[in-house]
């Protein structure tokens, strides 16, 4: 049993927080929110009155939060009060810049602090079941000590790098599903003008080099994947808002990096138009309504 203090209990962290206590962990948890709080405490989360109350006892502290500024505003609370050698793991997905800033903080506290920035992808419903994906950056050592907890949250964890190789992992994966997204929902409509049926599309692309996972996996059309979203109203599944927050990642990333992204950079405008029209909560593969030209 290892002592874990959590940190961001909302839609992702709820759930996860729940499956290191169902493996047998002590968790210390902290939100702001005290609805997240009274769900964690039902949990069987030991809630605490403050983020530092949380972190006083871990060995392992993780942390789930909205975005790099919540991550650097909380480690920046709670790396002083942390005993030396703790493992800090932050699962947000942040951009890489502050990932980076982060570790550092760690490593200048000079305490033997560890630290991991191990973005998940796999969604709430993969929070519940505990089948996230975890991709994490930081030195050997640190992902070792960090592999046994996170495979309680997780069906797989892959050691990606050196610090912010997680996150720049998640944010690429990301930028190449908006953009196949886009680029399936454009063959189908495509299809359509053409008199060729969704199914026969189906049928030919999914087996020749067209083949990708926003075609087989979460078709953007109803019928031929009949647990994609398209067959359930485009009920989310993964929201537009958080597509577009991750091609907005990927976006400042690559202007930092000098990389050029022009698709990538066409879908974050894609998804801010989509997401800006009403439909940031609504499932991604939505926006081949939008594309279609259909008002909803
Ligand atoms: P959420 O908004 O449901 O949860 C974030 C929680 O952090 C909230 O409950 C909020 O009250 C809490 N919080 C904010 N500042 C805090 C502070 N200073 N101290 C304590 N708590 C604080 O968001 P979520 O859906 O759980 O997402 C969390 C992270 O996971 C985000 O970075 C998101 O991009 C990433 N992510 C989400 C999904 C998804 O499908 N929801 C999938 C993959 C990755």
């Amino acid at each position: 049993m290892t002592s874990i203090a959590f940190i961001g209990l909302g839609n992702m962290g709820g759930p996860m927080a729940a499956n290191l206590v169902r493996a047998g962990h002590r968790v210390a948890g902290f939100d702001l929110s005290p609805a997240s709080c009274d769900q964690a405490r039902a949990d069987g989360v030991g809630v605490a009155g403050s983020t530092a109350d949380a972190v006083r006892d871990a060995e392992v502290v993780v942390t789930m939060l909205p975005a790099g500024k919540h991550v650097l505003s909380v480690w920046t609370e709670i790396l002083p009060a942390l005993k030396d050698g703790t493992l800090v793991i932050d699962c947000s997905t942040i951009d890489v810049e502050s990932a980076r800033k982060a570790h550092g903080m760690a490593r200048d506290q000079g305490r033997s602090l560890m630290s991991l920035d191990a973005p998940v992808s796999g969604g709430v419903g993969g929070a519940k079941g505990a089948t996230l994906t975890f991709m994490a950056g930081g030195t050997k050592e640190a992902f070792d000590r960090a592999e046994p907890i996170l495979s309680k949250m997780g069906k797989k964890v892959v050691h990606c790098g050196e610090a912010g190789a997680g996150q720049a992992a998640k944010i690429c994966n990301n930028m190449i599903l908006g953009i196949s997204m886009i680029g399936v929902s454009e063959a189908f409509v495509l299809a359509e003008k053409l008199g060729l049926s969704h199914q026969a599309l189906f049928d030919v692309a999914s087996t020749s080099s067209g083949q990708c996972w926003s075609l087989t996996t979460y078709c953007p059309v109803p019928g031929p994947v009949p647990t994609s979203p398209a067959n359930n109203g485009y009920k989310p599944g993964f929201a537009a808002a958080l597509m577009l927050k991750d091609l907005k990642l990927a976006q400042e990333a690559a202007l930092a990096s000098g990389a050029s992204t022009p698709l990538g950079a066409e879908a974050a405008q894609l998804y801010a138009l989509f997401a800006n029209a009403g439909h940031e909560g609504d499932d991604f593969s939505g926006i081949i309504n939008f594309i279609r030209g259909q008002k909803s």
